[in-house]
This record gives C-alpha cells, sequence and structure tokens, in this order.
C-alpha cells in the first residue's frame, strides 16, 4: 500500500494530541519550535505534569487560545502511521475501550521519550596482534566467524570465553576496534534464501499459494489447517520468507506459553538470526530495542504475544497466528479484546496477509472459511513416520471406581504398563480449581439450569447448586432428576491436584510432574519446568489445556484424558468446541515421535456426538454439527454476543447496580437483543472486588456497539464500582 506522507503542522499551529491519559479524548496543543509531523510521538505538559501523547489531527479550538500550551519536544520515533491510528480506532470502537486506553497498548515501550543513548560495540579491526595467545585467538575466532557484526564487551568476552581485558588488550592493538554506536542496536539481517527443508508435495502447494498472496500485494487472511505435526510451521515460516524478499515485516503470533526457544533456534536455522521478540520474559532494554527497530523499519520479523499487534511497524506485510484457536489470544483483563480478530482487522488496514494456523481451528475460523471470506488450506498428512494415535473410549458405567477416584482401572493399567517401559503417561485434566459436575452414577445425568441450559456447578461452602451464567441456585438435591434414582448423585471432576494425589497413591513409584498455570510463578519457570519434563524428568504428567499447546513430549506415549465429558454440556457455549479441540491436540501429544501413541478418553456418555466425532477423527463432521447447533440457537459466530462486567469492592451494591442495568434493557431490546444475569463473572472475585456479569444476546448483523454505549449510559456508577464490555466474551464460567 501506497501511503501519502504524512501531513506537516507549522509551528505555532493548533494540533489534537492524545494521550493514554484518562481523558475524554485528544486535547489542543501548539505545535512546537520547527513544527511537528502529523502521529509524530511528543512530550506535552499535563497539568504539572510531562506526558507522552500522539499528533492525532489539527487542534479543534473553541476554547480561549491564548490559553494553548505548546508541545514540549517531538521524540525521536518514527511518527505514528495513519493505518495504526485507524487501527487503534477501530479497536477501540470494536471493543467499546476509550482510545486513550488503546492508545497505551501502542506505547508501551520503557524509555520511549529518553534521549538517545550508546554504546561501545567491538568489531574486527585491521592489524593483527603483536603477539597471539589461546584467548586472543578466540575473540578474533568469534569476530570473524560472525561477518562484520559487532558485540559488547560482555557479549564478546562471554562467547570467547575470555576476560574483558583479552579483548581490550586486542583494542590496544588495532586488533580489534571499538566503536560508539546507538544502544538499541539494529537486529542481524534474516536471510530468506538460506536453503529451507524440502517440503513434501501437501506442503509445497500450501508454500505457493501463501508465497502467492503475499506478492498480490493485497489484504486476504488464509486459515492453515494440519495435525500438529504436519509441517504447519515450516510452511508459514516460507510465506515470512517471501515476505522478507519483499522487504516486507513479519509478525508471528504464538500464545505466550509457546513461545518457546526451540521455536526461535527454528526460524534461526531457516533464516540464519534471530528474530526480535515480544513477550513477557523479555527485558525493558530488549522491549524498547524491538520497539524502536520495529519502527524504524530494522525488525524485519518479530515473534511475539498478542501484544505485539500493537507494535509500529512500517511495513506489516504478514500477521501469522498460530494456534489460532487458543483462548488465550482473548485478553482477559484491562482492555479486552481478542488478538486474532484484531490481527485480521490490523492487515486489512494495510493491506498486509493473515496466515491462521491450527491443527484444531475455531468454530469462527471455520465457518469464515465456509462462507468464502476465508481461503482454507489444509496439510492432511503427518511429517515423516508419526502417526495419529489410537484412539479409544472408556467407558466409565462399566469401571468399578470408589467415590472421590477418578483414575479407572483400564486407565490405571494402561499407564502402569507405560511407566514400567520407560516411557511417560499423560492424565489431562482441564480444571484447575474445586468446580465440580453434579452427575447421576445411574444414569450419566449432568444436573443442568433449568433456565439457561448451562450446567450448575457446585459450591460446597454454599452447599447450592449454582448457575454461572443466569445466576439461578438451588439446593443440591438427592435424588437424580432425571431418573430418580436415590443417592446416586456425586460431585466429580477433581483438580488437577486432587488429581495428582490419587496418582501418587496408584503408582507410589512413579514420579509425577503437574502442570498447571497456577501453580508456577513465571511463564520461564513453567517453560524450563516443560523442557525437564520433555527430557524425562517425570514418568506421569499431570496437566491442564497448558499442556495441549504445542509442547513436544518424545517419550509421551499414553494420553489419558480423566473426564471427557467435562465441558460436553456445559455452561460455555464454546464448551464442546474447546473439548474437541482439546483432546485432538492432547491426542497430538501422544506419541509425536518414533513411538506410537495411544489416547483413551474416559466418558460417561460414550455415545454423544462429540466423543463419537473425536474418536472417529471425524472433523468435518464435528464442526458441521456444533455449527448447526449454534445457528440454531443464535449464538456465534452465527449471532453475537457481550458481556458486561460490573465489579466492586461491595458484593450487594455490584448485584444492585446489575440488576439495575438489566432492568433498564430498553437499548437492546430496541435492536432485538436480549439480557441475561446479572450472575457471578467468570472470575466472580479479583483482587478484592466482586464482580457481576450480565450477558448480552444479539442476532448477527446488528449494530450491537452503539446499543450496548447507550444503555450503559445510562447507570450512574457510584465511586468505586467500575463497568467494563466486553464483546465476543470466551470464558463462560
Ligand atoms: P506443525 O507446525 O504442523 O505442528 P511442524 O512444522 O512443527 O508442524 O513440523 C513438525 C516436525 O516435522 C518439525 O520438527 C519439522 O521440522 C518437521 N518437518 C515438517 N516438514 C518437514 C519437511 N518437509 N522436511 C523435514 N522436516 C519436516
Ligand atoms: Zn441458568
Amino acid at each position: 500500500m501506497t501511503e501519502q506522507p504524512p501531513e506537516f503542522h507549522h509551528e505555532g499551529a493548533l494540533v489534537a494530541v492524545l494521550t493514554a491519559q484518562p481523558l475524554d479524548g485528544p486535547l489542543d496543543y501548539r505545535a512546537p519550535e520547527g513544527g511537528c509531523l502529523h502521529g509524530a510521538f511528543v512530550e506535552v505538559p499535563l497539568g504539572p505534569r510531562k506526558v507522552l501523547g500522539v499528533v492525532w489531527g489539527a487542534g479543534r479550538g473553541g476554547f480561549d487560545l491564548k490559553k494553548a500550551r505548546s508541545i514540549i519536544r517531538v521524540l525521536d520515533v518514527a511518527p505514528m502511521r495513519a493505518e495504526m491510528q485507524e487501527f487503534l480506532r477501530r479497536a477501540a470502537e470494536y471493543t467499546l475501550t476509550p482510545l486513550p486506553a488503546m492508545l497505551r497498548l501502542a506505547t508501551r515501550a520503557p524509555g520511549l521519550s529518553d534521549p538517545p543513548s550508546m554504546q561501545k560495540i567491538y568489531r574486527l579491526g585491521e592489524d593483527a596482534p603483536a603477539r597471539m595467545t589461546d584467548a586472543r585467538a578466540r575473540v578474533l575466532e568469534v569476530l570473524h566467524a560472525h561477518g562484520g557484526l559487532g558485540f559488547t564487551l560482555r557479549e564478546l568476552s562471554d562467547m570467547a570465553g575470555v576476560t574483558s581485558s583479552v579483548v581490550k588488550g586486542l583494542v590496544k592493538q588495532g586488533a580489534v576496534r571499538e566503536e560508539d554506536t546507538p544502544r538499541d542496536r539494529s537486529f542481524a539481517r534474516l536471510d530468506p534464501d538460506l536453503p529451507a527443508k524440502s517440503l513434501t508435495d501437501d506442503q509445497a502447494q500450501a508454500a505457493d499459494r501463501l508465497r502467492d498472496g503475499v506478492r498480490s500485494q493485497g489484504y486476504g487472511t488464509t486459515l492453515l489447517r494440519g495435525v500438529t505435526g504436519s509441517g504447519k510451521t515450516e510452511v508459514y515460516l516460507e510465506a515470512v520468507a517471501e515476505t522478507l524478499r519483499q522487504g516486507g515485516q513479519a509478525l508471528v503470533l504464538l500464545p505466550e506459553i509457546a513461545l518457546t526457544a526451540e521455536f526461535l533456534t527454528r526460524v534461526e536455522a531457516r533464516f540464519g538470526a534471530r528474530p526480535a521478540e515480544w513477550h513477557s520474559g523479555v527485558t525493558m532494554t530488549e522491549r524498547r530495542r524491538t520497539w524502536k527497530m520495529v519502527g524504524q523499519g530494522a525488525a524485519q520479523m518479530v515473534v511475539g504475544a498478542r501484544s505485539a499487534l500493537f507494535l509500529p511497524f512500517q511495513n506489516l506485510r504478514l500477521i501469522v497466528v498460530d494456534e489460532e484457536h487458543d483462548s488465550s489470544y482473548k485478553q482477559e483483563d484491562g482492555v479486552l479484546y481478542n488478538a486474532r480478530d484484531m490481527a485480521v482487522l490490523r492487515a486489512s488496514l494495510c493491506d498486509a496477509r493473515v496466515v491462521l494456523a491450527s491443527a484444531t481451528p475455531s468454530l469462527e475460523s471455520w465457518a469464515n472459511a465456509e462462507a468464502g471470506k476465508y481461503e482454507r488450506l489444509d496439510l492432511e498428512a503427518r511429517y515423516g513416520a508419526a502417526v495419529m494415535p489410537e484412539l479409544a473410549a472408556i467407558d466409565m458405567r462399566a469401571e468399578t471406581l470408589p467415590s472421590n477416584r477418578w483414575v479407572s482401572p483400564t486407565l490405571q493399567a494402561a499407564v502402569s504398563a507405560r511407566v514400567a517401559a520407560g516411557e511417560q503417561a499423560l492424565l489431562f485434566l482441564n480444571r484447575r480449581g474445586y468446580a465440580p459436575t453434579t452427575i447421576c452414577r445411574a444414569c450419566g445425568h449432568q444436573i443442568g439450569c433449568e433456565h439457561c441450559d448451562a450446567r450448575m456447578v457446585e459450591h460446597r461452602f454454599q452447599k447450592r447448586l449454582i448457575c454461572h451464567q443466569c445466576g439461578e441456585s438451588a439446593p443440591v438435591p438427592s435424588t437424580c432428576p432425571s431418573c430418580g434414582a436415590e443417592d446416586r448423585l456425586a460431585a466429580v471432576g477433581p483438580g488437577v491436584e486432587r488429581l495428582a494425589e490419587e496418582a501418587a497413591a496408584l503408582f507410589p513409584q512413579a514420579r509425577i510432574a503437574v502442570l498447571s498455570s497456577d501453580l508456577f510463578g513465571s511463564a520461564r519457570a513453567l517453560k524450563e519446568q516443560i523442557v525437564e519434563i520433555a527430557q524425562g524428568a517425570a514418568d506421569i504428567i499431570i496437566g491442564t489445556q497448558l499442556v495441549a499447546k504445542g509442547h513436544n513430549f518424545p517419550l509421551l506415549t499414553l494420553v489419558g484424558v480423566i473426564d471427557a465429558d467435562l465441558g460436553l454440556q456445559g455452561s460455555d457455549l464454546r464448551a464442546a468446541e474447546r473439548t474437541f479441540q482439546l483432546m485432538r491436540q492432547v491426542a497430538g501429544r501422544a506419541g509425536r515421535a518414533e513411538r506410537a501413541g495411544r489416547a483413551v478418553l474416559q466418558t460417561y456418555q460414550p455415545e454423544h456426538p462429540v466423543i463419537r466425532a473425536i474418536l472417529a477423527g471425524d472433523e468435518e463432521g464435528f464442526w458441521r454439527a456444533e455449527a448447526g447447533a449454534r445457528r440454531e440457537a443464535g449464538v456465534p459466530p452465527y449471532g453475537r454476543m457481550a458481556g458486561i462486567i460490573l465489579s466492586s469492592p461491595d458484593m450487594q451494591a455490584v448485584f444492585d447496580l446489575g440488576s439495575e442495568l438489566a432492568r433498564r434493557d430498553g437499548p437492546i431490546r430496541a435492536v432485538g437483543a436480549q439480557v441475561f444475569g446479572p450472575a457471578p463473572a467468570p472470575i466472580a472475585r479479583i483482587r478484592g472486588r466482586h464482580r457481576v456479569r450480565l450477558l448480552v444476546k444479539a442476532p448477527k448483523g446488528v449494530a450491537l456497539q452503539p446499543a450496548l454505549s447507550a444503555w450503559v449510559a445510562q447507570l450512574r456508577l457510584p465511586p468505586q464500582a467500575r463497568l467494563s464490555v466486553d464483546i465476543d466474551p470466551q470464558s463462560f464460567y
């Protein structure tokens, strides 16, 4: 896309500056000495403070112009492009987020307003040292091996395994040159023309299509579907290569947890250097460097988590969203946005390509491909010898299982056999806390809500069943509402920690590791643990959906899904979809390398269509059935939903507010939409604040956002209460 050069504002002209401060919109200032460009990053006075802002357009005036203050200075970074401003505007509109909060996402780099600072870099000099020592030779070797690259003193001495005085000695002799360079060094060039792996026919065809897309210079989204190990990464790296050849920038988004050294090493192997990184594990210095280099067009490729979408790309041509179905793309705190959807928006505004890669796409993306909005590419075979594991159900109605035990004798025997053979077994349970299902052991019935088709969840302290969707609650019954059997109702489904206790009792000799996000202080600690486990540090892995995210466990040959019914008739509209995805992916974990794997699903409902579709590997069948059910119910992607989250330290007050909002639903009903709730929010309390949620269900195609704005505007919030809108909510319980 050819963008017009940005407009220039002469010194003294009135300009509107948007800051990330919680104000209604941009404020007027005078352009500074020397003028400024549209989009310039600037520092402005705000009350007694100096804050960062972006020149957003011409000033509006309408006040005493003598009072207009001046921009203090223009920062030494590239102006924000018009397409980025448009992206922030549209994203704010879509998510009903105030524009300043959106801008904050785009300016989240430390030290943006610092003056450029310098550092010393060491390169190969002209002269040979008078006397050569082993240590000196190693330094020169390192510099030779990396061509013209320069290193900091620390890097160079570390790489050569020498003290810094050795390097300094070489500088004196002229064998090494010391140079001052800007601290934010550019990234090593990626070479798209290094030899790639030779692709299979399937892969080559898909890569061709993606390359054509990149060459077309226009917007387009492709859904790249293929089982784990089919080579999706190899294929989309070819789209990245083409982007680099065209001189464009590429962004690869991964779920935070999949951002591993392993992935970066792969990129390095393909392009000869490491890409820029952007995620929570990156140091402040590195973040600033990435932000600035991306803004100068000097970072060709960024590998990052969802917030990398807000980096100041100059020539963004490709966005890959790997594991596009992953629920962690939905930001659940602060600005509530879905990075997958925002990637598509961003690309459409700058004529870039999007590749959504997944073994188990979201129903949204599947439906968009069906409707012809996305191109769809399928990789059918697994690369090499790895084969899909054998899948089987364990019919829990036929197992004899004492209460409060979840590993059936059949599964227990299978696990023991694998452990005895020196292999690994995974017990998969997608539940961290204590959130049981109430089920009849006689007939398999799960107690659901009478009002909204969601499952009732037992709350131990209150001794009640509560619907997390509509707030309905009831005492725990003693007979099954379906078959009338007495005392057969039981809370099933422990959290992973409880499961770990059971496993320890069943397999006293085995080393057991629990992988659950809340058990780790940081993403890094978790990654380290995953690497150790992959190398064999555990015999039995107990995990939540974390383990489904693209890790390779070569020793793992058995996956036991503890509760395949979890979510089949849950309170979550995406429950079936999640169950399907998780099981396919977890099953994909087993036997990824040369060993054949087996996955078994414990279920009380082996005839359930979802379970059967999983066992049969019938993906299209599953999606069609699920799409039909959602269309019928008028829910996404065939209808629209939004959540309103109210929070306050005062529980009663927040419920009252919710009820008031529900009563004043005129603007919502006016567009043919419905309000449910208030009910406890999926996370009912965060940092001492009680949270309730109202759900809005609307037909597809209605202008939902304006209706929501008008609706919530009626509510006067007391000082301690907060309201946020969650468009397309992902979590329902
Ligand atoms: P996916 O992203 O679909 O899970 P990957 O691209 O990670 O699949 O491929 C799985 C494994 O197979 C990787 O180790 C990859 O390097 C290897 N692989 C895939 N395709 C090829 C190929 N054409 N030649 C060599 N190795 C390949
Ligand atoms: Zn309900």
